[in-house]
């Protein structure tokens, strides 16, 4: 245990040992200086959109609900389907949309390749895909369509990561990255997932900070139906606005978003609580009801526009 307190303002020279006490805090003259610092930001605020293209996936990874055990699949969204949502994304005040796909098998990259190429030929959003790592790997030709990816790394810890099943194939994932110019990558990162502890998450962050990502999505961890994590507990909304904290005052410039699995947590305004701690793009789910609390938040959607 460290013999100094944690100050915030000198987080660059914190060992990683002193990030996993900040995590462990529980105190709130700890943590609370972290959290000032990281949302005094002057950070413009964006809402991104999120529409599912396929829940379906060629790999297992244990936690995600399109893994390719899952029974409760549906598939490949319809094209009408997609010009709806894509219709109702254009009224919203968003700035972007991500699209999410499982891993396609071979048969299923066509269809899904003529998705994504549908909405980056029609419509003017910003367009990022969240399609996995592998896909990348495999399917060069996605890069003709997009430039803006989100990828899944794979944990430092590899007992950590092999309890997932998650990617590992990171050294082709960076000298991808590396290689391929004009293209902007952000990680994917789940807080609180089990088997990973307070060590995993400050070991994985401060390799990402060293990574050429240029930002990351963060997401509590949420049991899914289907999963083999489904009996596990969900994340820690404390230990993520931690997470986001911490990123916001490593990375300044990091654009760091906010999944959507943080409305799932059942607290009071969880979004915009993230987005005072340091995270600066707000992803909402497009296929969500118009009903849904978090598409008639009207303080929140103001955000597009330079209102906090
Ligand atoms: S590769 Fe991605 S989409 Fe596929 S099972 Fe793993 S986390 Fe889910």
């Amino acid at each position: 245990m460290k013999n100094k307190p944690l100050v915030a303002k000198d987080i660059q020279n914190l060992t990683p040992q002193e990030l996993e006490d900040f995590l462990y805090a529980t105190d709130k003259e700890i943590y609370e200086p972290f959290f000032a610092l990281s949302g005094n930001k002057n950070l413009a605020r964006e809402v991104i959109g999120k529409i599912t293209l396929s829940n379906e996936c060629r790999l297992n990874c244990h936690y995600c609900s399109y893994r390719k055990d899952n029974p409760t699949h549906t598939s490949i969204i319809s094209l009408p389907e997609l010009s709806l949502l894509c219709e109702k994304a254009s009224q919203l005040p968003i700035s972007g949309i991500i699209l999410e796909a499982g891993v396609p098998h071979p048969q299923a990259f066509n269809a899904l390749y003529d998705l994504i190429r549908f909405v980056t030929s029609q419509y003017s959003f910003q367009v990022y895909l969240d399609i996995g790592s592998e896909t990348l790997l495999a399917y060069p030709e996605i890069y003709d369509i997009s430039r803006h990816f989100f990828i899944d790394y794979s944990p430092t810890n590899e007992s950590f990561r092999s309890t997932l099943n998650a990617f590992n194939k990171q050294d082709r994932l960076w000298e991808l990255i590396e290689s391929s110019a004009g293209a902007t990558y952000y990680a994917n990162y789940i807080v609180d997932l089990p088997g990973q502890d307070f060590k995993d998450m400050v070991d994985d962050l401060l390799n990402l900070v060293q990574s050429p990502v240029k930002g990351i999505k963060i997401s509590p961890f949420i049991p899914q139906k289907g999963t083999s994590f489904s009996i596990f507990g969900e994340a820690c909304l404390l230990t993520t606005f931690k997470v986001i904290s911490l990123a916001r005052i490593l990375k300044p410039e990091w654009d760091i978003f906010i999944g959507p699995a943080i409305l799932e947590l059942e607290y009071e305004d969880t979004l915009k609580k993230s987005l005072d701690k340091g995270a600066n793009k707000a992803v909402l789910d497009i296929s969500l009801g118009d009903t849904k609390k978090e598409w008639k938040n009207h303080d929140l959607l103001r955000l597009n526009h330079g209102n906090k």
